[in-house]
């Protein structure tokens, strides 16, 4: 495993930003570098059967070394870095032996990553920790998992005395702007489960998340002169308040937390005569998240009863579910996690995702599909890292996963 950083610099530095505002697959040409990067690795290492899908999708098969019948495990991360900060020329820098102070990552623009605002660089003492120069992400998500992946893959290539079933790849696009998914080829991929490699801190183990939807609220008013205006104006700004009094102000997402569910306005605009609102709707137990939509359309009814039939219309656009129900029938698949973790001297933390996941998505579709750390921190900004000897434990419990499957 001595090559994995030399393997996570290169994937780094190759420019893979998703774009949401792009309408074709993948978003942006330039996941495809990585893509065809990945093909040529995959093949190096003896998957003869790695490829990337005009949709930027790549996949390979390491195919079973054993009699027996084994269930097909599949290992999924994602080639995109979020958009919401450049992962153009990427630039890691490596703090050795890490001593718990400062790290200036970049002294001209004074940009220190510390651990007075990331209290958990305490954890990293003494870790070799790889940073970024402040100026770009770093883009351990996901690369971090993809580097973790190809390292496994490489290692069961290499030694095989080490007994297994099928195990497959998946390299997906576009995860970053919620349609990695999208065109994921469950049926060709021919896994019974997988697991993204996604999480962040050593130890994470996550198959709960939101179940999500939106509402789009359009409220028309009526607009009079409005020194003339008495029982005659419907002003539906004033409506939209009214409307967002009948919520309850302490479900908003800054003040809930854990397993708790919310509704979060995310945008509002209006004038007299018109005003639209976007609410997002977030709950992780079914009833709950029922309850909110019917919440919705309750306040419509009465708020129409008040102000005349069309005045509110509310839109409701389901957009995932909790894929505990998926994972919950083959829980084996988090108990093994668990115990590949703990074989690794790892102690597990499993915890709800307050968001969807690629994994969630591919449940639905028919591959039940958890989620584990890929060592990663600070994901998404100029203060994400990642510490060496985590990667090392990512790779270490995924093939200690595949070890206990074909035990
Ligand atoms: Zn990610």
């Amino acid at each position: 495993m001595n090559n994995i950083q030399e393997r996570f610099f290169k994937y780094v530095k190759i420019h893979t930003t998703s774009d949401e505002k792009s309408t074709v697959t993948p978003s942006t040409e330039r996941q495809f570098d990585l893509a065809r990067v990945l093909v040529d690795d995959l093949k190096a290492i003896g998957i003869k059967d790695a490829f990337v899908d005009e949709l930027g999708y790549v996949y390979g098969t390491v195919p079973s070394n054993i009699d027996k019948k084994v269930p097909i495990i599949g290992l999924i991360a994602h080639m995109d870095t979020a958009p919401d900060m450049t992962g153009e020329n990427v630039n890691p820098q490596v703090v050795k032996n890490y001593d718990g102070g400062d790290i200036v990552l970049n002294k001209e623009l004074n940009i220190v990553l510390s651990p007075s605002k990331s209290p958990e660089l305490k954890k990293y003492i003494g870790k070799t920790l790889i940073t970024t120069d402040g100026t770009t992400l770093l883009g351990a998500d996901d690369k971090a998992g993809v580097t973790e992946i190809v390292t496994a893959v490489e290692y069961l290539m290499n030694h095989p005395e080490i007994k297994h079933g099928d195990i497959k790849i998946g390299f997906t696009p576009d995860e970053e702007i919620g349609r990695g998914a999208d065109h994921f080829n469950v049926e060709q991929f021919g896994a019974d489960f997988a697991y993204t490699i996604d999480g962040g801190s050593v130890g994470e183990l996550e198959y709960e998340n939101f179940n999500a939807a939106m509402a789009k609220i359009v409220i028309t008013g009526v607009n009079v002169h409005p020194g003339y205006a008495k029982n005659k104006m419907i002003n539906s700004s004033l409506v939209a308040h009214e409307l967002i009094s009948m919520l309850p102000a302490n479900e908003v997402p800054e003040k809930t937390s854990g397993y708790e569910g919310f509704y979060y306005l995310a945008n509002i605009s209006g004038t007299v005569e018109k005003t639209e609102m976007l609410y997002v709707i977030r709950d992780f137990f079914k009833d709950g998240y029922e309850k909110r939509i019917a919440k919705f359309k309750e306040i419509e009814e009465v708020l129409n009863k008040t102000y005349g039939e069309g005045t509110v219309k509310v839109e409701i656009i389901e957009q995932y579910k909790n894929m505990k129900e998926k994972i919950e029938p083959v829980m084996h698949i988090i108990d093994n996690a668990k115990l590949a973790m703990e074989e690794a001297g790892l102690t597990p933390n499993i915890i709800p995702i307050r968001g969807g996941t690629d994994g969630a998505r591919l449940s639905f579709m028919g591959l039940p599909t958890p989620n584990i750390f890929t060592g990663g921190e600070n994901f998404h900004g100029r203060y994400e890292y990642i510490a060496l000897e985590s990667m090392e434990k990512a790779v270490e419990t995924i093939l200690n996963i595949i070890k206990i499957y074909a035990k």
